[in-house]
This record gives structure tokens, sequence and C-alpha cells, in this order.
């Protein structure tokens, strides 16, 4: 039995209550046996026993006062993963489905993701099963600051660096960067996706969804086309959804859907990034008062979505991008968008194609861009946003987005180059895996048992 195996066998008797994580690790140990084999210092090391499991959790309790008067408690964590190139970093997720499990899927994957980024940062994630829709400001505040109350002595600008995920948005991590600065009386870059007046950085906000969009170029441009007149299906409606669709149309291409938990919209007109801005990240409401101010949009309620398939994906479209959430594409899903002509799929979400799908993918030989390569403009932007605190100063717009865009462009040719190395050349799963895996496995080892 193979080294990767043996090891994953072993994971799954042990979590087997964690199916997010040992799918994330699943889809990495797939990928790694030829690097394995090609340098025995992997196994000899245990590094596959190492970094699968997280150096630490840290799970607490969050009690907090709501509106009415009543306690509330809920619980949070923080999976601070793997810090071998650096400190921690990732987002913070507010959802009634937030567990450890799901955390350390997500922690997993980062590790490898902010490895490609090429910059210093460890892997971690964090977050709540606190539910923040229907909460007043007010509420919002009061629970960010029990949480800080409880995360702050484990967190620091080179320690652990947070940022936002799902539900967690600048509205939360400036709750979040009040409470942290009230406990620590300290002024210091320790979350990112901070407002611009308080050592936030341009093009923070739009980094995740430019950035999938920029990568999505890349794949096509290694096949001679582009994302030119290509119509585009996305899904999610949050800010990885609304900024993949904002850069679409700056490059010549056409959105024509966008989704949320309850229900999803086509407008073959093209979707209106104005009114979705304002329906989701001012007035907070679902897609349907979406649907209520733009005439050309239809909307599909989730009860009404084709049986077994996500609405979304039934759309004819030249390229995919998936923004919502993990495990929102099956291979059903990618049948039918293969049998529809799409020709690219690039993922914004973490994790959003089950492995079925994947393979699926990687089978029709259509340009297929992993979560942890195409949606890792976000964590570099923020480690850019730390580079700017650390150094007390702020860079344009163009600066920063400038710098994303080369990013993602070395992102793609690490991947792509590191899959042809391995005689697997066009499948950037494989190459983001094991391109964003020797960085640390390497580090790993040069640090010793620690
Ligand atoms: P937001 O909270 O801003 O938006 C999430 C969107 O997805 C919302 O439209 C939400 O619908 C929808 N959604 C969430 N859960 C579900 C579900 N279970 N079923 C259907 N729809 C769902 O989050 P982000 O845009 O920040 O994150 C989206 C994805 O991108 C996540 O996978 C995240 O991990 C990933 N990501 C985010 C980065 C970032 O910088 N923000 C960086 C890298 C990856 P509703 O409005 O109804 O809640």
């Amino acid at each position: 039995m193979s080294y990767s195996q043996q090891v994953f066998d072993e994971l799954s008797a042990r979590y087997s209550y964690q199916p997010e994580f040992l799918q994330a690790v699943q889809e990495v140990l797939n990928t790694l046996q030829p690097a394995l084999d090609k340098n025995p210092a992997y196994q000899k090391n245990k590094i596959l026993e190492r970094i699968t499991e997280p150096e630490r959790v840290i799970h607490f309790l969050v009690q907090w006062v709501d509106d009415k008067g009543e306690i509330q408690v809920n619980r949070g964590y923080r999976v601070q993963f793997n810090s071998a190139i650096g400190p921690y970093k990732g987002g913070l997720r507010f959802h009634p489905t937030v567990n450890e499990g799901v955390l350390k899927f997500l922690g997993f994957e980062q590790i490898f993701k902010n490895s490609l980024t090429g910059t210093p940062i460890g892997g971690g994630k964090g977050g709540s099963d606190f539910d923040p829709k229907g909460k007043s400001d007010n509420e919002i505040m009061r629970f960010c600051q029990a949480f800080m109350t409880q995360l702050f002595r484990y967190i620091g600008a080179t320690v652990d660096v947070p940022a936002g995920d799902i539900g967690v948005g600048g509205r939360e991590i400036g709750y979040l960067y009040g409470a942290y600065k009230r406990l620590t009386t300290s002024y210091e870059g320790v979350l990112t996706g901070k407002g611009l007046h308080f050592g936030g950085s341009l093009a923070r906000t739009e980094a995740t969804g430019y950035g999938t969009v920029y990568f999505a170029q890349e794949m096509l441009k290694d096949r001679g086309e582009s994302l030119e007149g290509k119509v585009c299906a996305v899904s999610g409606a949050g800010n990885v959804a609304i900024y993949c669709c904002e850069k679409l149309y700056q490059v010549g291409a056409k959105p024509v859907t966008v989704s949320d938990s309850r229900g999803a919209i086509y407008d073959e007109t093209g979707i209106k990034v104005d009114v979705l801005k304002q329906v989701k990240e001012v007035e907070r409401a679902s897609l349907t008062r979406y649907a209520e101010l733009v005439p050309t949009a239809k909307y599909v309620p989730v009860a009404e979505y084709p049986e077994g398939k996500h609405f979304v994906w039934t759309v004819k479209c030249d390229a995919a991008f998936p923004c919502a959430t993990q495990n929102e594409l099956f291979l059903e899903d990618a049948k039918t968008l293969l049998a529809n002509g799409c020709k690219c799929v690039a993922e914004g979400a973490n994790m959003p194609s089950t492995i079925d799908a994947i393979n699926c993918f990687l089978a029709s030989g259509i340009a297929y861009g992993p979560a942890k390569a195409a949606n890792a403009g976000g964590v570099a932007t923020s480690q850019l946003e730390m580079e700017q605190n650390a150094s007390m100063c702020a860079w344009t717009f163009e600066e920063v987005d400038s710098k994303l865009h080369n990013i993602m462009i070395n992102i793609h040719r690490n991947a792509a180059e590191t899959a042809k190395e391995y005689g697997a050349a066009g499948n950037l799963v494989l190459g983001a895996n094991i391109a964003g895996f020797r960085k640390v496995a390497d580090a790993m080892i040069a640090q010793g048992v620690i």
C-alpha cells in the first residue's frame, strides 16, 4: 500500500466524523504520491502524518446577550494548522454549519494555498456556528466582541492573522478589530480586511473575485483562448461572487447567473453588479429583492431546482465560477456543464466541486482551476495588507491590483510547470498540490521535529 493511502486510511478511521476534512485531505493526497516517490525524505520525516494534524485547535465558548436581553451561546474555534513557512493566516467563518471538521478542511486547504501565493504565511482558519442572518448591528457587534474576548490571546500580527470568510465581511472585521484593540491596547495588523481608514488595503475587498478571473484568463491564454465575449455562470452572491462578476465585465465577459442559499438569478442580458451590491452589501437582503429591482431577471427558488442539480450549472455557459460554498457542484452538475459546452471552471469558493466532479473535469481536458490556486488572490492580498501595516504605509488601488495580478500569473505558472514536471501537463490539481506541498514539507524538515 502506498504511503499516502496508508496515512489516509489511518486518518479516515480517526476522523470518520469529519467528512469535509477527509474530502479535502483525500483530494490532496490523491495527487502527492509522485512527489513522495521522488523524495523519500518526506516519508522518513513522517511529513504526511504531521501535515494532516493541526498544530493546535482552540475551541471556546462565546456567550453574548441579544436585543431581547436573552443569553445566547455559540461555539468558537481557531484551527492553527501549520506554521512552517509563516504565521497562521486564514479567514473566520460565521455560519450555522461551522464545526471543527469544516474548519479543519478549510485550514488544511489554506496551508497549500498560502504556500502557492509565494508569500511567507502559514495555514489557519476559524469561526463560529453563529448565524449573522437576521441579527441587528448591535447583536453582531456584541457577538464579535464576545468572540474576540476569547480569541485575542491566541492571535497577533506575527502569530496568527485572521481575515473574513462566509458571514464575516468589513462590518464584522471592524467590530473584531475594535475589540482586539480594547483588550490588548495595541494597534497592529492583527486582522486583514480592515476598513480603509484604519489599516485596510485598497483592493482587498475585490481581491478573491478578481483573482479568480485573472486565474481563468491565464488558463485560457495557455490554450490560445480568452474570456472575451464568453457567457459565464457564477454561483454565490457574496464577496467573492460580486467581484468575480465585476471583473468578468472588465475583461469583456458576461456573467448571467448568481445564487444565494435560497435561490438563483438568471439574466441573459447580464447580472447588474450595482444592483447586486445594493441588495447584498447594503440591504443584506435575499435575491428575491434583486428580482424585484431588475425586470429581465428570472428568480428560481431552491425548491424548483431540477432534481439533483444546482440550477446555476444547468444554464448554458462557456465558463463557470463556483463562488458560494463547499460541495455545491456535483458529478451530475459537471456533466451538465460539459454537455452544454463549458470550457473553463475556476473555483472562487473553497472545495466547491466534489472529487467525482473534479475527476470529470480533469478527464474532459477542459481548463479546470482548483480553489487553492484560483481563489488564492484573497489571502495573497491579505498578505499585502500585512506588508502595508508592518511598514505603516498605504499603496494605491492600482499598485495592489497589479501585485495581485502578478501573483495570480505566478501561481498559475507554478502549478502548470509543476504539472508538466510530473508528466501531467494541464492537471492543475496535481500541479498546485505538489507545488504548495513541497515548500511547506521542505521547511518542516529544515526546522526539525518541534
Ligand atoms: P459571503 O458570506 O460574502 O457570501 C457567501 C455566498 O454564498 C452568499 O451568497 C451565501 O448565500 C452563499 N452561501 C453560503 N453558504 C451557502 C450554502 N450552504 N448553500 C448555498 N449558498 C450558500 O462569503 P464569501 O463570498 O466571502 O465566500 C464564498 C466562498 O469563497 C467560501 O467558500 C469562502 O471560503 C471562499 N473564499 C472567500 C475568500 C474571501 O476573501 N472572502 C477567500 C477565498 C475563498 P446567503 O446570502 O443566502 O447567505
